[in-house]
């Protein structure tokens, strides 16, 4: 805990030094998915993103409360008040339960998530499941001022509460007097005072199924406020990080600060953190430009656009190699050069392994540790740590071809390097040596030496026996001066 670690803040547009409100404690809260359809790129990246906050926080040594929310109902189509619920549509499209399509893609997200690597938050909160507290912060919301009934629905009064703070806007940029001076193109049938005000509680209309009583109607909470709501419930009034993607800052995160504001007289977090967006071939990727690719069809190769199929690491890999706060383009050259990127590490790792060490060493690995701690506390610069592994890899190989020297310190040093940033930080796994890769190696490792021993004492019968079942399997056993190896025939 006693490095620096600078984290680039959102709300001040610059890096500032990590000191949580809690000594020895963090608070996180990132906005997780919509689920109504599969994850795609969009995201796996603020996952893998904040999964690397995630690990490396806890690595220093915090004890870190990490919150991503699901949302299951509320948040609308064009991302405002308008349009049909997301998730209602789509039960009502393939005639299920609402909570059906949500369990069914949360549980397809939780997947893929695994697949990636990601690790569970420590609170996973549903939209649904915290109704209550959103209509308790929507009646605070008004007893401040900051929100007005309208037709039974409850709307956040943008120009009284800029009037009081001058904050709308702090986070995005965005000149919100001028909307407000100008935008009064609202018909008399619009239940605003002004188009930049956004619901806190919608009303619902009679075919709209996802329905709960309120003060002010049969109806569900706006889109914006089940963050607010819940962030305060599981983190406190202030916590440390709040993450998403940076197409969240408006309107959703500028009405979370708007909404906490109005309640608490200053912003949800300390530090607001944003991942910058993916594109496919340079274009954005959309479902009616017809680039959406799913992590699934990734995974497989089954989309038009793709060549081959993508391993998650592969994913993964590719997504650490930009900096999160740069945009990353998908194609198909880009992540076969990432695909050849990984498993070269994943290569020199083996290597790294099988090294026989020297008495003395002619190169000085001590300083790659530290120069990966300075890339991580440098806003989490996972391509620099990147670099520094290939620069690893260089030297690796040089040992390996006699070249250069290395002493089992060193050697153990290295591994410790790749095994807590490459591994554990970086959260890369050896896709090749699955699990049972793993299982298989041990087991003929014992055979082996069992084998050994017999031989050893001439105990012929049991030798030739393990040897011949071996066989029988399709293993076989070929014994060299440092003993038998093993290779499937
Ligand atoms: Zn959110």
């Amino acid at each position: 805990m006693e490095q620096n670690l600078l984290i680039h803040n959102s709300l001040t547009r610059t890096k500032e030094l990590f000191k949580p409100l809690t000594e020895g404690r963090v608070g996180m809260y990132v906005c997780g998915p919509t689920v109504y359809g599969d994850g795609h790129l969009g995201h796996a990246r603020p996952a893998i993103t904040f999964d690397i906050v995630f690990r490396y926080l806890q690595h220093l040594g915090y004890k870190v409360r990490y919150v991503r929310n699901i949302t299951d109902v509320g948040h609308l189509e064009h991302d405002a008040d308008e349009g049909e619920d997301k998730i209602a549509k789509k039960a009502r499209l393939e005639q299920l339960e609402p909570m059906e399509v949500a369990q069914y893609y949360t549980n397809r997200y939780h997947n893929a998530m695994d697949r990636l690597n990601v690790l569970r938050p420590s609170i996973e909160p549903h939209a649904s499941g915290h109704i209550i507290e959103q209509i308790e912060l929507v009646e605070k919301i008004i007893d401040k001022g900051y929100a007005y009934v309208s037709n039974g629905s409850v709307y956040f009064d943008v120009r009284k509460y800029q009037e009081d703070t001058k904050k709308y806007g702090c986070l995005s940029g965005r000149v919100i007097d001028e909307m407000l001076s100008t935008t009064r193109e609202l018909d008399g049938q619009s239940e605003k005072r002004e188009t930049a005000d956004f619901a806190l509680w919608k009303k619902a209309a009679p075919e709209h199924i996802m329905r709960w009583n309120s003060p002010w109607s049969v109806g569900f909470p706006g889109w914006h406020t089940e963050c607010t709501a819940m962030g305060c419930k599981y983190l406190g009034e202030t916590f440390d990080i709040h993450g998403g993607g940076m197409d969240l800052m408006f309107p959703h995160h500028e009405s979370e600060i708007a909404q906490a504001t109005a309640v608490t007289g200053h912003g949800p977090c300390k530090y607001w953190m944003h991942n910058n967006m993916i594109t496919i071939n340079g274009q954005k990727m959309g479902k009616s430009l017809g680039n959406f690719i799913t992590l699934d069809e990734f995974f497989t190769g089954s989309h038009k656009l793709l060549t081959q199929a993508y391993t998650p690491m592969t994913i993964r890999f590719f997504i650490l190699q930009a900096h999160y706060r740069s945009t990353v383009d998908f194609s198909n050259e880009a992540l076969q050069a990432a695909e050849k990127g990984y498993s070269r590490l994943m290569q020199v790792y083996k290597t790294l392994k099988s090294l026989q060490p020297s008495k003395s060493s002619s190169v000085d690995v001590k300083e790659y540790r530290q120069k990966c701690y300075d890339a991580m506390n440098d806003d989490f610069n996972t391509p620099i740590v990147i670099s520094h592994f290939f620069d690893m890899a260089k030297v690796i190989n040089t040992v390996n071809d006699k070249k250069a020297t290395l002493t089992q310190a060193d050697i153990d040093e290295l591994k410790s390097v790749f095994d807590t940033f490459l591994f554990d930080i970086l959260g890369l796994k050896d896709e090749a040596s699955s699990d049972n890769t793993q299982i298989v190696d041990g087991l003929m490792q014992m055979i082996l030496d069992v084998r050994a021993q017999a031989k050893a004492n001439k105990d012929w019968t049991t030798s030739d026996k393990i040897r011949d079942t071996l066989a029988a399997i399709g293993i076989s056993v070929k014994d060299g001066k440092d003993g038998a190896t093993w290779e499937l025939k």
